[in-house]
């Protein structure tokens, strides 16, 4: 057992009982911390939690760090809450700083294991600023939505992989690579049982988080968020996922933030995205609130590698996740694989990739509170 194990959490109830103990340690620097709860509709005990304080004194800066957007990344992103808190919250100055902590923007997703939440969507193709879920957008995923969603049960692990490699194969052949990706990744709003949908209207998710960014905008002179994820990019080496609406090259931030991995979420560097959250916080900057200056970046801790069998397998790995969500497969055997794949993905078992995500993002941690002038 690795000296980081602990912070991982097991469930997403034992998570959210973590996340609220901290109030305490919270209010020994921000007296009047209060927790905060958006409970998602339905019957089930599922909630939205956030900690949230102004200032002591005057609400010059304040820090926002978010997790579990993709339910299934927010047992990584609970542990690098944890860690925020144990060792990096007692450097604020809580007479300028307001402090914002959110654990799980997607609880229905966390609980169960899934990135979208319980109608399939993902919510980081929901953050529209000024435009609609149109259901016209990205008509390139007509023609993979078969291929990424067949419609039936997994029978056959080994059929299934070769049927994948060779449709794989001949849409990128047919689309060009970079179109595939575009396709595949930006995001729809057609297809509800397909990859990357983002709905047909805002899900409330995604309102209670538009709710708390313009409440912050508002208060603050200074805005620093730092939004957690996994799956994408090199397996030991976490990448800062910049939106693809910042001004600056990815370069200018590994020295800002004397860190080795910086990249911005382009169709170039990274992958295109509609309804980003980052990026819907950025545009309401720009429109909104100018004056003030404002930095928001996601730590994005890779799992399967950047690799041509990570590129390769990541896709498979999803769609056979998805189908078996909604289609079953013949036997438990299957149904097991198929989920174990799908967490390796989003929630990686082995302690030395634990190890290194903790220490990547201690460095970030520091790198950035430290260039934005929130260390005292
Ligand atoms: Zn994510």
């Amino acid at each position: 057992m690795t000296k980081f194990q602990s912070l991982f959490p097991e469930t997403y109830e034992a998570s959210r009982e973590r996340f609220r103990k901290n109030l305490p340690i919270v209010r020994s620097m921000w007296s009047k911390a209060e927790l905060f709860q958006h409970k998602l509709a339905g019957e089930e005990d599922l909630t939205i939690d956030w900690i949230y304080s102004d200032a002591v004194e005057t609400n010059q800066k304040v820090f926002i760090l978010t997790t579990g957007e993709h339910g299934v990344e927010g047992y990584v992103g609970a542990a690098m809450m944890q860690r925020f808190i144990e060792k990096y919250m007692s450097r604020l100055d809580p007479r300028t700083t307001g402090i914002l902590l959110v654990h799980a923007i997607n609880p229905w997703g966390m609980k169960y294991h899934r990135r979208g939440n319980r109608d399939n969507i993902d919510i980081n193709r929901t953050f529209l600023y000024n435009i609609d879920h149109d259901p016209a957008f990205n008509p390139a995923y007509e023609g993979i939505a078969r291929f990424l969603n067949p419609g039936t049960q997994i029978k056959n692990l080994v059929l299934d992989n070769i049927g994948y490699t060779l449709q794989l194969f001949w849409h990128i052949a047919r689309m060009g690579m970079k179109n595939f990706r575009d396709a595949l990744l930006l995001g729809q709003y057609r297809h509800p049982q397909g990859l990357y949908y983002g709905g047909k209207e805002r899900p409330e998710e995604t309102q209670a988080l538009m709710n708390l960014y313009k409440q912050m905008m508002s208060s603050y002179d200074q805005i620093l968020h730092l939004d957690m994820h996994t799956g994408y990019g090199p397996r030991y080496q976490m990448s800062l996922v910049n939106s693809a609406l910042d001004k600056n090259p990815s370069a200018y931030y590994e020295k800002r933030f004397n860190y080795p991995l910086v990249v911005a979420a382009t169709a170039d560097e990274f992958y295109a995205i509609r309804g980003d959250m980052v990026d819907y916080e950025y545009a309401l900057w720009q429109h909104e609130f100018p004056e003030k200056r404002f930095f928001a970046t996601a730590f994005e801790f890779g799992t399967l590698g950047n690799t041509l069998y990570g590129l390769f397998h990541s896709p498979r790995v999803m769609i056979h996740e998805n189908r078996a969500y909604w289609y079953g497969a013949k036997n438990e055997e299957l149904l097991a694989k198929a989920k174990h794949g799908f967490e390796e993905l989003f929630n990686p078992a082995a302690s030395d990739w634990k190890e290194k995500a903790v220490a990547d993002a201690d460095q970030a941690f520091n790198g950035i509170l430290s260039a934005e002038g929130y260390l005292v």
